[in-house]
């Protein structure tokens, strides 16, 4: 019999998609798209789950006065706009691929059809989901966790721009911050390790999801991650 496919869930913050600035950044979306490329033509199953923070931030909008939940809603429609984006450039580099957003919006995209999306996996094609979980007061972070539980991932990959996976500190304002090749999500949360948020990894813990953060400035990093090397920080129960 042949062995199972190695299927795993891509975790794309805003920031990685604008570059650092607002909008996108379409060299770096042709980057990553190329490698999603060539991890799904040796056979990973991919899914993504796309942020927003290059577009709006609910809780950033709130604190200058907007109504919060409005706020999130237009940070998911941000997210939806990345899904397309990263949608075409993957196209482009030679895979097939289809949105699913948690808010539905049939011209654009599919909705949200835990079945059809591992399906597709199946068949070859990347299944990009945006609108996060389509309720305010959720992050990405979280909604990454949980796609990648309903879909049967066999891992959940964090991809960040500015750190190259989990460190003791924010080591962009301590300088004894030392990088952590495994550290459990007991420790994470205790220690109050910020690299995803605390609902995200406590749904990885309590379901047994391993997660591995890993940088993206590296090149070839997004790759590496997609067909399981070692690299950044493996973060399990
Ligand atoms: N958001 C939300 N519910 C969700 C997912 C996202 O309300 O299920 C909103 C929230 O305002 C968030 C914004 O969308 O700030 C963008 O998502 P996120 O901050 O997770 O993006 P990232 O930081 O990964 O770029």
């Amino acid at each position: 019999m042949s062995e199972k496919p190695r299927r795993v869930l891509l975790k794309l913050s805003g920031e990685v998609f604008g570059g650092g600035t607002l909008g996108l950044d379409i060299d770096v979306l042709n980057l990553i798209a190329s490698q999603i490329h060539d991890a799904v033509t040796e056979g990973v199953q991919v899914a993504c789950v796309v942020g927003g923070g290059n577009f709006f931030r609910g809780a950033e909008l709130s604190s200058r006065g907007f109504d919060r939940a409005r706020a999130d809603y237009m940070g998911m429609l941000g997210t939806v706009i990345n899904a397309l984006a990263l949608q075409d450039a993957i196209e482009q580099a030679g895979t097939r691929t289809r949105v699913q957003t948690a808010i539905t919006m049939g011209q654009v995209a599919e909705p949200y059809i835990p079945l059809r999306a591992i399906r597709h996996m199946e068949k070859g094609r990347v299944v990009v989901f945006g609108a996060g979980a389509g309720m305010p007061y959720f992050s990405t972070d979280t909604v990454s966790a949980q796609r990648a539980l309903e879909t049967n991932c066999d891992e959940l990959l964090v991809g960040k721009s500015g750190v190259d996976g989990v460190y003791t500190a924010d080591p962009k304002f301590d300088p004894n911050a030392e990088k952590l090749d495994y550290v459990t999500y007991h420790d994470a949360l205790a220690k109050g390790l910020k690299v995803v948020d605390a609902t995200a990894f406590s749904l990885c813990m309590d379901n047994g999801l391993n997660m591995r953060v890993f940088g993206m400035s590296e090149p070839g990093n997004v790759a590496r991650a997609l067909r399981g090397d070692t690299i950044g920080t493996l973060v399990s129960a």
